[in-house]
């Protein structure tokens, strides 16, 4: 038996985007063997091009709502992939909705047929416009469902429903992972999130856009606090849904004020339309992941901002923004 075969093996579904491609370093580190599965609509390959040469990585170009087929054992699969900006899933709409839904589907067939372990990246906004704050897993949320991220929201919401449902029915070993706002290097600069977008605006010194009147909140956790939980949450034994976030809250106006100064920007804060359903308040209540994995974020955020302005900063001066 070659030594690579000794090796668990692990399907990560989106491993060519932001979260998943940090997610495979992660799990090449742990000593798995990284199966890629992306169609690359949102994802990229200059996020996995270190990847290409590692022995223990493969990457399998596909739409994971068609049939998977995986060679040989696999021992977790890790369904990361969806549009997950509010412009990729207005953009993409049909697509948002097929991999939630189909695509949940066949990744939960593959985790059934190798009997290997599953774990759902699920996420905040199947708590909506919350009425409860902060949000504990308890909370069943308030969703539109016929509004422009219903197509995000409804889809991880039935995501989470067929979850649980191949755990019950087919006593599938699965996990949920409801993720808060993450940031950090390898965000697409263009994906309209707040985080790429206040750092490109500040970074060029053009007005940097403040939807609404910013008094809408985020709780915002560096990428690789968000990886250590999710990586934990895989290997314990709890099936219903865990959030992973920072709790740390501020107004969208309180961030771009942030981080114009960390990027010693003199870029003007200008105001520009709330979107549709866009959530007043989120915060992660992080009480079960702290008791149930020990775990809580570490990272400090004017350092996080550091190193993810670092990294635009660099994709600017590299022409590639
Ligand atoms: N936002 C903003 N300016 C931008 C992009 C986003 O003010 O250029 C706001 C957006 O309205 C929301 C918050 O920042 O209140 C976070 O938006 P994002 O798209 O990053 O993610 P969301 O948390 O809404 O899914």
């Amino acid at each position: 038996m070659s030594e690579h075969s000794s090796k668990p093996v692990a399907v990560v579904t989106g491993g060519a985007g932001f979260l998943g491609s940090h997610l495979s370093d992660r799990l090449l580190a742990e000593g798995y063997r990284v199966v890629c599965v992306d169609n690359l609509i949102t994802g990229s390959m200059s996020n996995v091009g270190h990847l290409q040469k590692n022995p223990d990585y493969t990457f399998i170009r596909q739409d994971v709502t068609q049939e998977l087929d995986v060679k040989g054992p696999v021992n977790l699969v890790f369904h990361f992939a969806s549009p997950a900006s509010p412009i990729d899933y207005l953009e993409l709409p049909i697509q948002t909705l097929k991999v939630g839904a189909l695509g949940t589907h066949k990744t939960l067939g593959l985790a059934r047929a190798k009997q290997a372990r599953f774990l759902l990246a699920s996420t905040s906004e199947v708590y909506g416009d919350p009425l409860v704050h902060p949000q504990p897993e308890t909370y069943w949320g308030n969703v539109n469902p016929i509004g422009p991220r219903g197509v995000y929201d409804e889809a991880k919401r039935f995501a989470e429903a067929m979850t649980m449902a191949y755990h019950r029915y087919h006593g599938v070993d699965t996990r949920i992972v409801r993720i808060f706002n993450t940031y950090g290097p390898r965000m697409r600069p263009n994906d309209g999130r707040v985080v790429p977008a206040f750092i490109v605006q500040a970074l060029r010194n053009e007005p940097m856009t403040v939807f609404g009147d910013g008094r809408q909140t985020r709780s915002f956790c560096y990428v690789s606090d968000l990886i250590e939980g999710i990586y934990a949450l895989a290997r314990s034994s709890h099936h219903e849904p865990v959030n992973i976030g920072n709790p740390s809250e501020m107004t969208i106006l309180q961030f771009a004020e942030k981080i114009r100064t960390l990027c010693g920007s003199s870029s003007e804060i200008v105001h520009k339309p709330l979107p549709v359903d866009d959530p007043k308040i989120r915060q992660p209540n992080i009480q079960k992941a702290k008791s149930l994995l020990g775990w809580e974020p570490r990272m400090d955020l004017e350092h996080g901002l550091s190193l993810t302005i670092e990294y635009f900063r660099n994709l600017i001066r590299a022409g590639k923004v």
